[in-house]
């Protein structure tokens, strides 16, 4: 199967490529580099053996996507291009708009035209917005505080109404909970230009010695230690999840929900002790006030991609931490 895999240099799409490429399938990589390297394409020739097609382009230019499904008579889409830092989404509203929500609408007439009707999307968490009742559900309620969050949204309401207007479609949406950890040959990984905003890359850039220490926001959160708790989830189960949703939807009409997460919350303290223990140091860090538009905590309830998809997340907190020193200290500037 040939796929069409937009944004695939990025962290989680190069992890699908690999996996995709183990498979016997084709990835056909989309990406503008906006946030990504290129020098990832040898990685994942490195780690397969294949270096996977690759287009420098933009998912909001119509002409060049109908060209590259029909070049590559592309039989599936996994959309991963987008942007995604929240604080960003704030003072850009429109940027994020325009790439997240244009480019997704201009991806789906794309496809449209080419008779292509089997997309997988990355959605996430975000869309359950400041729910308490854990774990969440695939129909617990959403919202969101953020133009990113609401990006999501938008996009997840424009795929039902496609759905419904046409069943032929076949629209996988996957909700991430909060993605971590390398392949373990530690050749990809998450590589965030400039100042991490996630926790895990920030961890592993103190622990290389390129950030001081790590600011701890909020104790006071009505959590076991007082401290947000995630639901971190493996970015190689995160990845094995595309594919399940992709051998499930192929062929399947209709419009699919999945909750990636492991099911487990973990709290700030817990990660900087995993990972302390992990990278064989005593990594800093001071208690600092709460981030604005955090919730306490988030954790999933991934029953229904276990019983729908077959998909289970496999790796421990010990994998995530291991594999995210791995590819930090060999890497420790990330990509070329
Ligand atoms: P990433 O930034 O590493 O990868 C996204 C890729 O898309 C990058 O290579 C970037 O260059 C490319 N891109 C962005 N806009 C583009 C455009 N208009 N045209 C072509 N390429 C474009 O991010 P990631 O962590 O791999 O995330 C992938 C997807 O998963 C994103 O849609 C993100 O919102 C979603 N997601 C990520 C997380 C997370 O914590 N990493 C959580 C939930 C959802
Ligand atoms: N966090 C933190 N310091 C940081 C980055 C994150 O204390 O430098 C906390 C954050 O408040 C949250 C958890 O770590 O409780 C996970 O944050 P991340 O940004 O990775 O994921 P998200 O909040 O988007 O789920």
């Amino acid at each position: 199967m040939k796929i069409l895999v937009t944004g695939g240099t990025g962290y989680i799409g190069s992890h699908t490529c690999v996996q995709l490429i183990e498979k016997g399938w084709q990835p056909v990589i989309i990406d503008s580099l906006v946030n990504s390297k290129i020098s990832v394409l040898e990685r994942i020739e490195k780690i397969t053996g294949t270096r996977p097609a690759f287009v420098e382009g933009d998912v909001r230019d119509a002409d060049l996507l109908q060209k590259v499904l029909r070049e590559h008579a592309i039989e599936a889409v996994i959309h991963f291009a987008g942007l995604k830092a929240v604080g960003e989404s704030i003072s850009m509203p429109l940027k994020y708009y325009d790439n997240n929500v244009h480019g997704s609408v201009v991806l789906m007439e794309a496809m449209k035209q080419c008779n292509v009707k089997t997309l997988v999307f990355s959605s996430s968490a975000t869309v359950y917005g400041d729910a308490t009742k854990m774990p969440l559900k695939e129909d617990a309620p959403t919202s969101a505080t953020n133009p990113y969050g609401q990006s999501k949204l938008m996009v997840e309401k424009i795929i039902a109404d496609l759905c419904t207007s046409n069943p032929s479609w076949s629209i996988t949406a996957l909700r991430y909970f909060n993605p971590v950890g390398a392949h373990e040959s530690g050749l990809i990984g998450e590589d965030p230009q400039g100042i991490p905003n996630n926790l895990m890359p920030f961890l592993a850039q103190v622990a290389v010695g390129r950030r001081e220490e790590l600011q701890v926001f909020g104790n006071d959160y009505q959590t076991p230690d007082g401290t947000g708790v995630r639901d971190y989830i493996h970015v190689i189960d995160l990845a094995q999840g595309h594919l399940c949703a992709l051998a499930h939807a192929h062929g399947k009409a209709g419009y699919h929900v999945f909750n990636l997460g492991t099911g487990k919350g973990n709290s700030v303290l817990e990660m900087l002790n995993a990972f302390g223990k992990a990278c064989g140091k005593k990594l800093k860090y001071k208690i600092a006030s709460r981030r604005p538009g955090d919730v306490a905590a988030s954790w999933a309830d991934p029953q229904k991609a276990q019983s729908v998809l077959n998909w289970k997340a496999e790796k421990s907190m010990d994998d995530m931490c291991q594999d995210t020193w791995h590819w930090q200290s060999q890497n420790p500037n990330g990509y070329p």
